[in-house]
């Protein structure tokens, strides 16, 4: 039992640390971690458990900025500045320089922020590009609390059009055009019919600029209707467009009932419709199948010498040799290799247009907005609970579950103290000992069962789950 002190001042509430109680314990292993690294600590079940230490993205393991410390000395020697701002939130845990494929959950909350959660906002990280994936209120400020740099951010994919996924996005694209470098691209936007005259009326009306430009591709339902019921929606189609904003695509759904939306030389997105409220879609990142890896033995014994000839064989090119010879990749390159997947999903209580493409992602994140005690009321909401997520995770045969846009009465305790910054082993989380709130803990537990397996994790602000190659061949619904 927690025991707490209200104390009042200027107008707010602050909770006093009483020795021996579980906030008192987080001090003492918070000023542990700042010069060890490691902890013992109690878990909620009365357990001894070993906390490792937090993992830096691309930080490999050692030294090369791959482990830092947990926090601040300033924060250790401070329970009050721990109990009100995580530690995660003030320092942040993105590496400014990442390579590879990692999603940072940017904000975690449905509906509205709450103290430890703030609304939906996803950055999936690509070898030195960004996608957004939905941009809640607060998104800006959030990226103020890591060292993520959102000049990177190219794409923008919107899921649907309710506040708490694009009431962030007018500010987020300002800021992307201000911190850019000149001739930064446009930044493209992708999603539902009605958001392009949402962002030209919000950005016309407050006098907004955006230095880089931006376009709005808009998802277009079966049958090529553009939904315009809503008040006004017909009408403000038709205004002028902003001066920064360019032409935008208006992108109808392929006869497999998915929408393709972006795609080149390394990514493929394609978007598929969910049963929401409102027209709502998911999307699935896949990267391309890559090619084998390329054998410096074969390479020599057939001839070639270092060096460009190399680089056109990696890229798939047939060189000729000086002798007349022709080396094709084949010989040289091992097996292909499957790309990665990303399913990010909106709002839904039905995600079965996305049951072939989603096929084998490497990360799916589910949104589990209620709990299933009240299935009932989630669907009739057009929402999921963490059963529906991991049914759906079982279905596509997913490798790892993340649940996401938690409701707010959720919050409950939550730990942060003791949570990593970034997830490596998702069943790390098995003895519940992680941090969550009671609450959360059983909709993880309900969602491993429905999945079969352990690897599901609830997603918290600014935590960031990468993504590793595989050696692996491509699977059949990898991306083409
Ligand atoms: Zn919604």
């Amino acid at each position: 039992m927690i025991t707490r002190v209200a104390r009042r001042c200027r107008g707010f509430s602050y909770p006093t640390i009483a020795p021996g109680s579980q906030q008192h314990k987080t001090a003492m292993i918070a000023r542990h971690l700042s010069t060890s690294g490691t902890a013992a600590a109690e878990t909620d079940d009365g357990e001894e458990e070993v906390e490792e230490k937090p993992r830096w993205p691309g930080g490999g393991g050692g030294g090369g900025g791959g482990n830092r410390p947990r926090m601040r000395p300033a924060d250790a020697r401070s329970p009050w500045r721990q109990q009100r701002f995580p530690p995660q939130a003030k320092a942040g845990r993105c590496d400014p320089d990442f390579r590879g494929f990692e999603v940072v959950f940017m904000g975690t909350a449905s509906s509205m922020p709450t103290k430890f959660r703030n609304t939906t906002c996803i950055a999936l990280r690509l070898d030195g590009t960004t996608y957004l994936i939905d941009c809640g209120e607060g998104a800006q400020r959030q990226f103020t609390q890591t060292e993520f740099r959102p000049r990177t951010i190219d794409r923008i994919f919107i899921t649907h059009m309710h506040g708490d996924h694009i009431f962030g996005l007018p500010g987020v694209i300002c800021m992307i055009g201000q911190q850019g470098s000149p001739g930064r691209p446009p930044t493209q936007i992708y999603g539902p019919v009605g958001l392009r005259a949402w962002l030209r009326t919000t950005l016309c009306l407050s006098e907004a600029g955006v230095p880089n430009k931006y376009a709005v591709h808009e998802l277009v339902p079966p049958g090529g209707q553009r939904r315009s019921t809503r008040r006004g929606l017909s009408m403000l189609m038709e205004d002028p467009p902003h001066v920064d904003e360019l032409p935008g695509r208006d992108i109808a759904c392929g006869g497999d009932g998915l929408w393709l939306v972006h795609q080149d030389e390394r990514y493929v997105v394609q978007a598929g419709a969910l049963r929401h409220s409102v027209p709502c879609y998911g999307y699935v990142i896949a990267e391309r199948t890559r090619p084998g890896r390329f054998s410096v033995e074969k390479a020599l014994a057939a001839g070639v010498k270092p060096g460009v000839s190399y680089a056109m064989l990696q890229r798939g090119e047939t060189i000729t040799l000086p002798d007349g010879r022709l080396v094709r990749p084949m010989d040289v390159l091992g097996q292909s290799r499957r790309g990665r997947k990303a399913v990010i999903l909106g709002d839904t209580c039905d995600s079965r247009s996305l049951l072939d493409v989603a096929q084998e992602a490497d990360i799916l994140v589910h949104e589990a907005t209620l709990s299933d005690d009240i299935a009932g009321e989630a669907m009739k909401r057009g929402h999921s609970t963490s059963t529906m997520a991991g049914n759906f995770a079982r279905a596509i045969d997913a490798r790892k579950l993340i649940l996401t846009h938690f409701s707010g009465k959720f919050e409950g305790a939550v730990n942060n103290q003791r949570f990593p910054d970034q997830i490596q082993n998702l069943n790390q989380d098995q003895a519940g000992g992680l941090g969550y709130s009671r609450s959360i803990k059983d909709m993880i537990r309900a969602a491993r069962q429905a999945f079969g397996k352990p690897d599901v994790i609830a997603a918290r602000d600014l935590m960031s789950v990468p993504v590793f190659l595989s050696d692996e061949p491509p699977v059949a619904k990898s991306a083409p």
